[in-house]
C-alpha cells in the first residue's frame, strides 16, 4: 500500500553525538519530533524505522581504508588512544570539527541508513515522499570526514538509486554551506543534477561553490551553484531559487528530487551570516513539494542538514517542512504548543519563540537589503551567461 509520506526516524539517531560542547547536537532531532508530535502532525503510523547502511552501501562513495578508520573507534579507550588519534587525523577525524566518539561508525551508518530507507521507500513505490531529518551530511568526502559529516548519506543514496533504478536524479541543497561532497561525487555524471544555494564561500566554510563550478565531461553544466551574499534575506533567497530551480528541472527532466534542508541560514544561527527567517523555510519546502509534483511525478526525498540554533530554529524549520510535505501547511499565525515550550525552555538560555513563522518585530533590519538583493541578481545573471539553457 502506498503511504503518501514517510518520516524515517530512530531513537538511536541521537547516538551521532560529538559531545555537549560541539555545535552539531542531536537534541535538535528530539525537539523536532517532539514539536511535530505535539502539533498532531506526527504519529507512529508515519514513522518508518531505518536499517543501518551496510559496508557495501558505504563503499558506494567511501574508500575502504576510511571506513576501517571510522570503525576503529568502538570503546571509550579507543577515543583516548594517542596512536589511533594520530592516524585518524589523516582522515579528517580527531579534529575540532570532527572529534571521534565511541561507536561513531554505527551512529553514522544509521544516519546513512535513514536516507537509504527513504530512497528504498520511494524507489519501491511504498511512499511517494520521505523525510530523514538525521540526513543531509553533505560535506563528507570519500576518504575523510568534513564539517561534522562522517558519511555522505545523500551521495550514497543517489549512487544506490542509480544502481537500482534507471532514474535521473536532481539534488537541491539549501543549507547555508555549499553541498561540496555531493557535488563532487557526481561532478562528471550526466544522470545527476546538483544545485546548491548557499552563503558565498568567500566568507564561509567550505570555501567552494562559486558559479564557475559547473561540472566536467558529460556532467558539464549539471553542477549549479548560487552563492549568496552575506546578510541575504527571505525574498532575495527565494527569488534566486525560483529563478533557477524550475528551469533547471524543466531542462534536466529528473525522475526523482532529493532536497537537503539545512536551516543554518536563519538569522539566529550562530555559524553563518545569512538572514532568512522560518518564513523562508516554510515557503521553500512548499515550493520544493510543488516542484516534485510538477517535474518528478511527486517522487521526493528530503533530508535535514545543518542547523545550530538547536531549539529556537531547527524544530520549527523541520516541523514546517514535514507539515508541507504532508499537505498540512501551517499558516502565519500558528503558535507553538505551550506544552512543548514548557518541556524545552529549560534547555535554552534564550526564550523560545511563540510562533512557527517569525514575527516581523523579531527580524533584524538590514539597511543594505536592497543592494544585497541586487548583488544576488548579478550572480544569477552571471550563472545564466555561463549556462545558456538556464
Ligand atoms: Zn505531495
Ligand atoms: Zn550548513
Amino acid at each position: 500500500m502506498t503511504q503518501a509520506s514517510s518520516f524515517v526516524y530512530s531513537p538511536q539517531y541521537t547516538l551521532y553525538d560529538f559531545g555537549s560542547t560541539h555545535p552539531f547536537n542531536p537534541r535538535r532531532l528530539l525537539a523536532t519530533t517532539s514539536l511535530a508530535e505535539s502539533m498532531g502532525l506526527l504519529t507512529s503510523r508515519d514513522i518508518v524505522e531505518p536499517k543501518p547502511a551496510s559496508p557495501d552501501d558505504l563503499l558506494l562513495i567511501h574508500q575502504p581504508n576510511y571506513v576501517d578508520m571510522v570503525e576503529q573507534f568502538q570503546e571509550e579507550a579507543d577515543v583516548h588512544n594517542p596512536s589511533l588519534l594520530q592516524a585518524a587525523q589523516n582522515y579528517g577525524l580527531a579534529t575540532e570539527d570532527n572529534p571521534v566518539f565511541p561507536r561513531m561508525h554505527q551512529a553514522a551508518s544509521l544516519a546513512v541508513g535513514g536516507t537509504l530507507t527513504a530512497a528504498r521507500m520511494v524507489a519501491s513505490g511504498k511512499s511517494l515522499h520521505a523525510l530523514n531529518i538525521a540526513g543531509g551530511l553533505h560535506h563528507a568526502q570519500p576518504s575523510s570526514a568534513s564539517g561534522f559529516c562522517i558519511y555522505n548519506d545523500a551521495a550514497i543514496s543517489i549512487k544506490w538509486l542509480s544502481q537500482h533504478t534507471s532514474w535521473r536524479i536532481a539534488y537541491l541543497d539549501i543549507d547555508a554551506h555549499h553541498g561540496d561532497g555531493v557535488q563532487q561525487a557526481f561532478y562528471d555524471d550526466p544522470n545527476v543534477l546538483t544545485i546548491s544555494c548557499h552563503e558565498t564561500g568567500q566568507y564561509l566554510f567550505p570555501g567552494t561553490g562559486s558559479v564557475e563550478e559547473l561540472g566536467t565531461g558529460k556532467g558539464y553544466g549539471l553542477s549549479l551553484n548560487i552563492p549568496l551574499r552575506p546578510y541575504t534575506e527571505d525574498d532575495s533567497n527565494l527569488e534566486c531559487l525560483e529563478a533557477i530551480v524550475p528551469r533547471a528541472l524543466e531542462y534536466f527532466q529528473p525522475d526523482l528530487l532529493i532536497s537537503q534542508h539545512g536551516c543554518d541560514g536563519h538569522y539566529w544561527d550562530p555559524l553563518t551570516d545569512l538572514l532568512v527567517s522560518t518564513y523562508f523555510y516554510s515557503k521553500i519546502s512548499a515550493l520544493i513539494h510543488n516542484w516534485a509534483h510538477e517535474y518528478t511525478q511527486g517522487r521526493w526525498i528530503a533530508v535535514g542538514g545543518g542547523g545550530y540554533e538547536l531549539l529556537r530554529v531547527v524544530p520549527r524549520a523541520w516541523t514546517l517542512l514535514w507539515a508541507n510535505m504532508t499537505d498540512r501547511p501551517l499558516d502565519d499565525d500558528r503558535t507553538i504548543p505551550e506544552t512543548w515550550i514548557d518541556q524545552w525552555q529549560p534547555f535554552s538560555t534564550l526564550p523560545l519563540p511563540r510562533h512557527f513563522i517569525d514575527r516581523a518585530e523579531d527580524r533584524p533590519t538590514t539597511p543594505r537589503s536592497f543592494a544585497i538583493a541586487e548583488q544576488n541578481r548579478q550572480t544569477i545573471h552571471h550563472l545564466r551567461q555561463l549556462v545558456p539553457w538556464l
